[in-house]
C-alpha cells in the first residue's frame, strides 16, 4: 500500500509531538513535513524542540532532521503532502483561516483545534459515534470551491470521557445529563514540573471549557441537513469541569435521567456490546473494546486506566442509581491520545477508508 504523506502543523507543540509519537510506525501514514511558527521554522525539527520534547519517550529518527517549516507557507507545504494534521496555539480566527488555507489548496485538515467545530458544514467527529457526518464535506466543498481540500475536527478532550459512554444509550432517550470533569494538565498543554502552582491543588476554573462541554455532544449526535449539521436538541447538559494535579487523563462524574429509564442490565449490555465502524472495519488506530466496563468498585482510575487500548479506549465504571437522576456511573479516557493527537488519527484512518482522503 502506498502511504499517504501527512504534514503536522504545530508540531513542536504539545499535542504535535503526540502526532509524531502516534505516527512513527504508522501503516498508512508517513509524516513527510512537520510546520510551526516563524521562530521555529528553518532549524531541524530536533534543535526547533531541543528543551521542550515533553514526551516520555525518545523522538522519532525519522523526524528528528526533517527542517520546520513555517506554517504560513501553505503552497509549498500543500503541494508536498496528501493531508495534514493541524495543533496550533493560534487565536480562533487565525486558526480558522489557517485551516481553510490549506484545504482550498486542496489538503484535507484534521484538526484538534476548536475553531471549525461550531461551523455546520465541518464535521465533528467521534469514529465510534458519528462517522457518517463525514458527508457533509461535500457541502463543505462546495462552499469552498474544492474539489479535494477541506477540514475535520475532533472534539474537546472533555466531552470524551462521557458521550462514549452515554452514546450506546440514546434509544433510551437521555433528557438530562449532569457531568463533572477531572481534567488532568497535560489538557492545557503543560506537566506539572512546568505549572507547579496545580501541585496539592484543585483549580475550579478551566476558561471557556463548561460552555464547550454542554454544546458538542449534541453536534456530535446532529442529524445532516440541507444547512449542514443541525446539533440534537436533547439531552439538556449541565457540566462542571474542574483542573486536577494529574499530568494524563480526564475522568468525569456523570448522573443521567432517561425518558424510558433502563435496567442496570440494559445498560452494561449496551456498553458491552457496543461495537462500532472503525473496530468493524479494523482500523489501524481502532482500540478493541471501544468501552470497557469495570466491575470493580474502585475503577477506573486515572493512572492505572488511562493508557487502557493505548489510551484510545473509554473505561467506566461505578453504574448505580442516583437519587436525583436515574443513574449515575463515572468514565475515564486519555486526553492527549483519544482526546486529541489518537482521536484526529483515527478520522483520519476513517476518511482515508471512506474515499475523503487520497492519495494525491
Ligand atoms: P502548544 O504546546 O502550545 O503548541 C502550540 C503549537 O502551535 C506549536 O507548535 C507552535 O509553534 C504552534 N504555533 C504557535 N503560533 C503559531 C503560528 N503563528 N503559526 C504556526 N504555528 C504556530 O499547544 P498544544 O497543547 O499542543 O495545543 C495545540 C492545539 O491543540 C490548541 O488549539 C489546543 O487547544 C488543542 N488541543 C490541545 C489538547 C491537549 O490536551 N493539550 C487537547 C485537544 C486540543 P512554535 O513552537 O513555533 O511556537
Amino acid at each position: 500500500m502506498k502511504k499517504y504523506r501527512a504534514a503536522v502543523i504545530g508540531a513542536t507543540g504539545m499535542v504535535g509531538q503526540r502526532f509524531l509519537m502516534l505516527l512513527e510506525n504508522h501503516p498508512w501514514f508517513q509524516v513527510t513535513a512537520v510546520a510551526a511558527s516563524k521562530s521555529s521554522a528553518g532549524k531541524s525539527y530536533e534543535e526547533s524542540v531541543a528543551g521542550r520534547w515533553k514526551m516520555s519517550k525518545p523522538m522519532p529518527e525519522a523526524v528528528a532532521k526533517l527542517i520546520v517549516e513555517d506554517a504560513s507557507n501553505i503552497e509549498r507545504i500543500a503541494g508536498a503532502v496528501d493531508f495534514a494534521f493541524c495543533a496550533v496555539d493560534l487565536p480562533k480566527d487565525q486558526t480558522l483561516a489557517l485551516e481553510e488555507a490549506y484545504a482550498r489548496a486542496e489538503t484535507p485538515v484534521i484538526s484538534c483545534n476548536s475553531a471549525g467545530r461550531m461551523v455546520p458544514d465541518i464535521p465533528m467527529i467521534i469514529p465510534e459515534l458519528n462517522p457518517h457526518h463525514a458527508a457533509i464535506i461535500d457541502r463543505q466543498r462546495e462552499r469552498l470551491g474544492t474539489k479535494s481540500g477541506f477540514i475535520a475536527v475532533k472534539p474537546n478532550c472533555s466531552i470524551q470521557s462521557y458521550t462514549p459512554a452515554l452514546h450506546p444509550l440514546l434509544e433510551f432517550r437521555p433528557e438530562k445529563v449532569f457531568a463533572c470533569t477531572y481534567q488532568a494538565v497535560s489538557g492545557a498543554g503543560k506537566t506539572l514540573e512546568s505549572w507547579p502552582e496545580m501541585a496539592d491543588n484543585v483549580n475550579p476554573l478551566i476558561p471557556g471549557e463548561e460552555e464547550k462541554s454542554a454544546l458538542e455532544p449534541l453536534k456530535i449526535w446532529g442529524v445532516i441537513t440541507e444547512r449542514g449539521i443541525k446539533p440534537a436538541i436533547a439531552p439538556t447538559f449541565g457540566v462542571q469541569c474542574v483542573r486536577v494535579p494529574v499530568t494524563d487523563g480526564h475522568m468525569a462524574a456523570v448522573s443521567v435521567s432517561f425518558a424510558k429509564k433502563p435496567s442496570k442490565e440494559e445498560i452494561l449490555e449496551r456498553w458491552k456490546t457496543f461495537e462500532p465502524l472503525p473496530q468493524r472495519w479494523n482500523l489501524p488506530s481502532a482500540p478493541k473494546p471501544f468501552l470497557k466496563y469495570f466491575d470493580e468498585p474502585d475503577r477506573p482510575q486515572t493512572r492505572l486506566d488511562r493508557d487502557f487500548e493505548n489510551g484510545m479506549g473509554v473505561t467506566i465504571g461505578r453504574l448505580r442509581p442516583d437519587p436525583i437522576f436515574d443513574w449515575r456511573f463515572v468514565s475515564l479516557s486519555h486526553n492527549t491520545l483519544r482526546g486529541a493527537a489518537g482521536g484526529a488519527v483515527l478520522t483520519a484512518e476513517l476518511l482515508c477508508r471512506e474515499g475523503y482522503i487520497i492519495n494525491k
